[in-house]
Order: structure tokens, then sequence, then C-alpha cells
């Protein structure tokens, strides 16, 4: 049985977009700003926002999805559904009207796009208004990824135990993605990584292949369920067997590094901050040169969103991200090992929303027969 999930306040976001647009028109073409400001789930789709108009245009094949997400979000959008898609281009001109300049997300729309427009438009480059007020997660947001995250949480829990059986790292990716269907995700956050031994664990986003998994590896696990359009985001490491002095002075070292970076989470942290939380502990230990990525990213309707957390991140954490906090160490002929939870900043610091155990990389020996 399945706890409804509280609803997302849909409605309160138009005003929220306009108050920050001031009196411009703003033409939405990201799909999860999309989403984030109606609730149209659809590949593709266009939205203008002005001072007094909310239209969503898609075209013929999105049609009655379109009006269902509209109802289901509560969100008084008037929705033009076009034939085709060259024909969708002249109604969001018209949408649009030729008054004023136009906002439009430059990060996004393609560099075609932009100049057709332009030759009815004029446009100029919007500083990701609806990126920045994504952050802030409502509190059916938060529900939603928290329940994401625990069916990442369930499947890996049951996954794990067979690791020491000599599964292939495809074999893992394939019964993690099944199982977390099984438990009620809409589809999977990303493709599962399955990195395992000495070479392919050094690499952080490996593409998961067709090793068999053995004796003293370490196997890195990165797993994320997707709930009504939310993502979530986890990693464990494993080591099968028994883990080797470097193996355990390693984990010690992630573990200690990713509780720094934990315990440093409140309102107000900058980013690249919590990023050195991190750092620091892995550069005091001599280990700085194996940790090659960020620590962190934010988490909502897409994989990796604002805030960043790296060494030059200007971003600042607020009440209501979503956030990893995901430091890691990796050395061909090594292997490597990450930690990665899921945390929302609180007013307190901040809450957890993946719960699987990470004090050990322990796994039962290897079956043997
Ligand atoms: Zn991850
Ligand atoms: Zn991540």
């Amino acid at each position: 049985v399945t706890v409804a999930l509280p609803p997302i306040a849909y409605t309160s976001r138009p005003a929220a977009v306009r108050e920050r647009i001031d009196g411009r028109t703003l033409l939405v073409s990201t799909p999860s700003n999309i989403r984030w400001l109606t609730g149209f789930s659809g590949s593709l789709g266009w939205v203008v926002i002005g001072p007094d108009r909310l239209a969503l245009i898609t075209d013929g094949r999105y049609g009655e999805r379109a009006a269902a997400d509209l109802a289901t979000a509560g969100v008084d959008a008037e929705l033009i559904v076009g034939p085709s898609r060259r024909e969708l281009r002249d109604l969001v001109v018209t949408a649009a009207g030729t008054d004023n300049p136009v906002s439009a997300e430059a990060g996004h729309l393609s560099h075609a796009a932009w100049s057709d427009f332009a030759s009815d438009l004029t446009l100029e480059p919007d500083p990701g208004t609806i990126t920045k007020l994504r952050r802030v997660k409502d509190e059916g947001e938060v529900a939603r990824i928290a329940r994401a995250a625990e069916i990442a949480d369930t499947a890996l829990a049951q996954v794990a135990p067979t690791l020491g059986d000599g599964p292939t790292e495809t074999d893992v990716r394939d019964e993690l993605d099944q199982r977390m269907r099984r438990l009620g995700a809409d589809g999977l956050s990303y493709e599962p990584i399955v990195a395992s031994g000495p070479e392919l664990a050094a690499r952080p986003h490996h593409q998961t292949g067709r090793r068999t998994i053995a004796e003293g590896d370490t196997v890195i696990i990165d797993v994320g369920a997707l709930v009504d359009g939310y993502h979530s985001d986890m990693t464990r490491t494993f080591v099968v067997g028994e883990p080797d002095e470097q193996q355990t002075e390693v984990y010690a070292l992630v573990r200690s590094a990713q509780a720094a970076g934990l315990a440093a989470v409140a309102p107000g942290l900058r980013a690249r901050d919590l990023d050195s939380a991190c750092r620091n502990v892995f550069e005091d230990a001599g280990y700085g040169d194996w940790f090659i990525h960020g620590t962190g990213h934010g988490v909502g309707l897409d994989i990796h969103e604002d805030p960043f957390a790296a060494r030059v991140s200007d971003d600042e954490l607020v009440v209501g991200d979503v956030v990893t906090v995901e430091p890691g160490l990796y050395r061909g002929g090594f292997g490597g090992i990450r930690i990665e939870d899921l945390v929302t900043v609180t007013t307190a610091g901040c809450r957890l929303l993946t719960h699987l155990p990470k004090d050990s990389p322990c796994l039962p020996s290897p079956r043997t027969t």
C-alpha cells in the first residue's frame, strides 16, 4: 500500500515567475521548467508567460495529456494545440506578441531556434528565472524525491547481497532496474552505474559493462529512481569479501569526508565551501589528487541542476534545496570508493533522504561451492 503524496504547489508558481520578470514576457522552452510551471509532462511544448498571459503551446500528440496535466496541477493556462511542429513556431510568435522584448532561455534554445524566432520577435536572454525558482522544493516535491530515494534504497538493499555470487555489472544493473520499477518507480532517474574492480571502479562515470564482479573488488553502485518526474541519486560502495588494509583505510577516509560534508550543509553555506569541507579531509590525508570531481549538485526535475558544489561555485545553499553530498576517491590499480547521499536543506541544517547504511563496505565473502 502506497501512501498518497502531498500535492505540489503549482498554483502559486505563475505569480512567482511574474514577480521576477517584472512586466516582461518570458518564452519557456526547457521541458523541466515547463513541467515545474504548468505540470505538463510532455517532451515538446512552449510556455509564454507575461503580465496577463499564460499559454501552453504543444502539438497534437500531446493535446490530451496537456489538458489532463493542467487540470491535475490546477493551473489556469490557455492551451494552444498546433497540428505540427512547424505551425507551433508561428503560434508561439503570436502568443508572445511583438510589443516588447521577449526573454528566452538562452541556455536551452538552440542557436537555430533563437535565430528563427528573432526574425519575428525581439529576443533577450533570460537570466535563469525558473531554474532559480525551481531550486526551492515544496513539500510535495520533497515527498516525491524522498519516495524515489526510498525505492532506490530498497532495491539496492535487496541486490547488494548478490554481489558475492559472481554477477556481471550488467546483471546487477538490470536487477536494480527491474526491482525499482516493481517497487513503484515510474522509471529510472538514470541508468544505474555499476563499476567494479581495480580499473573500472576508478572511473567515476564508468559505462556499466560485462565484467564479472570478483572477490576483492571495490564495487561502486550509483542508483536513482524517478517518481512523478522527480529524481533521486545515491551511491554506495561495497567490497566483495574481506576488505584489505588499503580498502579499509580509503573507505574510512571517504566516510569521514562525507560526514564532514553533511555536517557542513546549512542555509547560507557557499556551495564551494561544501566542496572544500570534503576536499580538505582528502588533502589533509594526502589523497587530494584521488578526488577528481565536484562534491555535489542539486536534484529535482533534472538529475543535475542548480546548485553545483564545486571548487568555483558561487551558489549559496538555501532552505528547500535538495542536493547530493558525494565525495569519492579513485585510482587505477586500486579501484574507487564513493559515498553519495541526497539531503534537503532545512533551517537546522539538512535532512537525509537516502537511508541505506554506509558505515562499512563489507559484504559476506563469496559463496564457495
Ligand atoms: Zn549519483
Ligand atoms: Zn550525483
